[in-house]
């Protein structure tokens, strides 16, 4: 259940992005997944094939890091990476710690597909050829104007 509550924030999150930067579709998503979080990948990842159909983050890749635990024993400020399910201080056994690292999962990055206008703008040149070159080269320059503008 969390899984999918955890893919819809990242769909959201990959949408607004591109709506932002005016990108038709969303290449890939780096996440970072927290020790502590518990998160089930493989789950995150069939939740977010069926909730991206149709959206322009459908077929986006979810490259997914796992962000380890780090600790900070607040009895002997020692920073430590607990071992297995043992979150106690290795060096104090104390239980009182703050959690530094691994206790949140989230976006780190998203890469959107490259803009297609330009390449678009280069073929409409080509088909043109006929064209004085001057006319040729004003319409790609106007496409491009366009396309520059939109990000
Ligand atoms: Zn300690």
């Amino acid at each position: 259940m969390q899984e999918l509550a955890f893919a819809e924030s990242i769909l959201q999150m990959a949408l607004a992005h591109a709506s932002r930067v005016g990108a038709r579709r969303i290449a890939r998503l780096h996440v970072a997944i927290g020790q502590l979080s518990a998160l089930v990948l493989d789950l995150i990842q069939s939740h977010w094939d069926n909730i991206s159909r149709g959206s322009p983050a459908e077929g986006a890749r979810l490259d997914f890091r796992q962000e380890l635990t780090r600790l900070l024993c607040l009895a002997c400020d020692r920073l430590y990476m607990p071992r297995g399910r043992d979150l106690a201080c290795p060096a104090c056994h104390s239980t009182r710690f703050k959690v530094i690292s691994g206790h949140e999962s989230r976006v780190e990055a998203i890469d959107i597909e490259p803009d297609e206008a330009f390449r678009t703008a280069f073929a409409v040149a080509e088909n043109a050829r006929p064209l004085p070159a001057t006319r040729a080269a004003a319409a790609v320059s106007r496409r491009r104007a366009k396309a520059t503008r939109r990000h």
